[in-house]
């Protein structure tokens, strides 16, 4: 796939709430490389579209939330690439109104506008979604397509992950990532120095991501999950962390998603303001993107009479 990396950059950030505490921090704004297409859904996408691609596959199929920043990719990446894009999505009750499931859902709508087809499916259904009953219905139904697991993780985005480390960040000491199904801090894992450690931040709470992370990574020293920051669980926002995200902002300029990144970076400021790390320490956060799931993420604040992203 060719999209511009070079331009990807780590961004200091000074705020100055940080004041004194004598600690560096730098952001990796892979969230430039694609509006749509961006962060480490890039990075997980990249290997597998070269597979499908050498493979002669001209279908993908995947799976995902209503809001999700892998549907969001596969669909553009499928109009990049010369791909017919199938997702499935969980919620058979989206199926009722499309009309306005578009008008308040802009990760559907624009991944219909990029070609993509939908299955919507009822959560009992979609939770067997691995199963090889559900996987043959669907080739069944649709022939022979390249299919992409929920959130994008198997081996092969490993390795796209495993590029998002570049060789001067062999500077850092520490590196910090956001954690859905625990692909990209796989891929993170599997390329740092002896000198680094990594810091998960999941998303969720979720017993099993030690488990899965380890069998996609070669080392199990050097990295450790923080599960504090969750705020509840998947996608569960409050205004504490809203108005994170707006301050944040207005001070660095770099947007936050309230889904991923936005958790991870409040953890950590929260775990530097109690001096959770040495002096003279070199902080590189990893900013994941997912950047387009913020219009539909207001929808739902508004709906909650809560404040919203700006
Ligand atoms: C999907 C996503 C993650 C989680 O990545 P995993 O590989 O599933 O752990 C983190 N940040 C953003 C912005 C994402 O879209």
């Amino acid at each position: 796939m060719s999209f511009i990396e070079q331009h990807i950059d780590n961004q200091l950030i000074v705020l100055p709430e940080l004041d004194g505490f004598e600690i560096s921090l730098y952001m990796k704004r892979e969230d430039q490389i694609h509006a749509f297409i961006s962060g480490n859904k890039y990075r997980k996408l990249k290997y597998n579209i070269l597979k499908a691609k050498k493979e002669n596959h001209n279908t993908l199929l995947t799976f995902g939330g209503a809001f999700s920043n892998h549907i969001s990719a596969v669909a553009f990446v499928g109009k990049e690439f010369g791909f017919n894009t199938i997702g499935i999505i969980r919620g058979d009750e989206l199926k009722k109104d499309l009309k306005s499931v578009f008008q308040q859902n802009s990760t559907l709508k624009m991944a219909h506008k990029n070609g993509m087809q939908f299955e919507f499916v009822s959560r009992s259904d979609y939770r067997l979604k691995n199963t090889s009953e559900f996987i043959n219905k669907l080739k069944k139904k649709y022939d022979n397509f390249y299919l992409i697991p929920e959130g994008g993780t198997n081996d092969l985005a490993i390795k796209g992950c495993e590029e998002i480390l570049k060789p001067k960040d062999e500077i850092f000491d520490i590196i910090c990532v956001a954690i859905g199904t625990g692909g990209t801090i796989s891929g993170i894992i599997n390329s740092i120095h002896a000198h680094q450690k990594v810091i998960g931040f999941p998303a969720l709470k979720g017993d099993f991501l030690t488990k899965e992370i380890k069998k996609y990574t070669k080392q199990n020293k050097n990295w450790s999950l923080i599960n504090d920051y969750h705020f509840g669980g998947f996608a569960k926002v409050d205004k504490k962390l809203v108005n994170f995200i707006n301050n944040f902002k207005r001070e660095v300029n770099i947007p936050l998603d309230s889904i991923y990144t936005g958790k991870m970076m409040y953890g950590l400021i929260d775990m530097i303001k109690k001096e959770g790390f040495k002096k003279g320490i070199k902080i590189l956060a990893i900013h994941t993107g997912g950047l387009q799931g913020i219009s539909g993420m207001n929808e739902r604040l508004k709906h909650k009479k809560l404040p919203i992203i700006q």
